[in-house]
């Protein structure tokens, strides 16, 4: 599996994109509409919200597991889009029968709550958070009710007069759209029976038959609802424990988890970022990397490596090995800098704090390297580096624990080292 091992946007499409080739099955297993993975392919760029990006490859089976709640507007629309790009997508997507789905009721709540939330979670105001809370709540719409249209009726009004209280409550309106829109998803829902299936029964049975299934998750671990910076999370497990029960295989049928690591580090939505850069660090790195949010636009805040955070990562996860993305986007630095620790009112901590509020005064400590200042772009073996990028990397591996396994160096497939 693969996994963020920050606040998403890690460059894991790149890196599934890359796996994706070698597996025959691949999975997402949480998140929804407000993943965004960007993936170029020749001269194209595909932004994928929903659908794994293994769709990019011919004859990939791609699942949505029941840990993902589905906009099921949005998914037809991407659906389309690359049926109209060329994309055979016969046989090739399935959905989870007990996965939940997304309303246009979820989305409208969401807007509303971020509106007049005090403190703002910076959400992608897809809804995501709404939906899963119906989830927990027991209440939610699953793609199994979709064939029984009496149910759907009674969950859907329900749904709809429950986020209209509570939008009027806080002084908000319902948009006059809304009733259109629950329309057309259920009139979606009606085709989206026909993608429906048992995801972990499907994953099961591809790995007895000896295939390969890669599990793609989306965000990162510091968006992880219980180990990622709280409250300023995504709404589910995104780390390596949630692919298990967002798919529906047993933990033991993973064996291998990979955990993405920008060279840097990058944050988008709101919440502490210990490594961040003064401004106009912040501002060079942002053009050079084009780090802006696939789904929002929203511009990303930059900041060294944080080795902190990635150990963090490499624990909740189980790391196996780590795939260290846009290397090349450190290429003109004349040095680089790894946080190792954080300077904290009671100390040096080395482990990642519990309390998010403390997170925002930490001083981290910094250990700094030579830059290459030279280019990785046409490297294809970590022979091609330049002696200081290999000690970066060499360093990286020591202080996380974990080895680097994949080293990105550009957006094409090709740009790529496998260790
Ligand atoms: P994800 O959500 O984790 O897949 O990350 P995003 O797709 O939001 O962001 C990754 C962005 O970085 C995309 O535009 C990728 O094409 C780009 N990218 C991925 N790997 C590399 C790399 O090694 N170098 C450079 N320069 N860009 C990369």
């Amino acid at each position: 599996m693969v996994v963020g091992c920050r606040w998403g946007d890690e460059g894991k499409g790149k890196i599934v994109d890359v796996l994706a080739e070698e597996a025959h099955v691949v999975a997402r297993y949480q998140g929804g509409a407000n993943a965004g993975h960007t993936v170029h392919v020749g001269d194209d760029q595909f932004v994928l919200h929903q659908i794994p990006s293994g769709i990019l490859h011919a004859d990939k089976r791609c699942l949505l597991g029941n840990g993902v709640v589905l906009d099921v507007l949005d998914f037809f629309e991407e659906y389309d889009d690359l049926a109209e790009w060329g994309i055979d997508l016969d046989d090739r997507v399935g959905v989870s029968q007990r996965a939940h789905l997304l309303m246009p009721y979820h989305r409208a709540l969401d807007h509303a709550l971020e509106n007049q939330a005090k403190q703002k979670i910076g959400t992608t105001g897809r809804g995501i958070g709404p939906a899963y809370e119906e989830k927990a709540g027991r209440r939610g719409l699953r793609v199994a009710d979709l064939a029984n249209a009496e149910r759907v009726q009674g969950l859907v009004e329900a749904g709809v007069e429950r986020a209209r209280e509570r939008i009027e409550s806080m002084g908000g309106d319902c948009d006059d759209g809304l009733d259109g829109a629950v329309e057309s998803a259920l009139a979606a829902g009606e085709r989206l029976r026909g993608l429906a299936t048992d995801t972990g029964l499907e994953i099961m049975q591809a790995l007895q038959g000896g295939k390969r299934v890669l599990l793609e998750g989306a965000q990162g671990t510091a968006l992880d609802l219980d180990h990622g910076t709280y409250p300023f999370v995504t709404s589910s497990n995104t780390t390596a424990g949630g692919a298990a029960t967002g798919s529906g295989i047993g933990p033991t049928a993973i064996d291998t988890v990979i955990g993405v690591v920008k060279a840097y580090t990058t944050r988008v939505g709101n919440g502490p970022l210990p490594t961040a850069f003064d401004e106009a660090m912040d501002e060079k790195v942002r053009a050079l990397g084009g780090e802006f949010g696939a789904t929002t636009g929203r511009p990303r805040r930059c900041g060294w490596f944080d080795a902190v955070l990635s150990r963090l990562a490499a624990r909740v996860n189980g790391l196996t090995g780590l795939a260290v993305t846009k290397l090349d986007v450190l290429d003109t630095l004349p040095e680089v800098c790894i946080a190792t620790s954080y300077r904290t009112p009671d100390g040096l901590v080395e482990e990642f704090p519990a309390d998010t509020w403390q997170l925002g005064s930490v001083e981290p400590v910094y250990e700094t390297l030579p830059g290459w200042q030279e280019s990785t772009e046409g490297a294809r073996s970590l022979g091609d580096l330049p002696a200081a990028a290999r000690r970066y990397l060499d360093r990286i591996e020591e202080v996380t624990g974990t080895p680097v396994q994949m080293v990105s160096v550009g957006t094409r497939r090709s740009q790529i080292i496998r260790v």
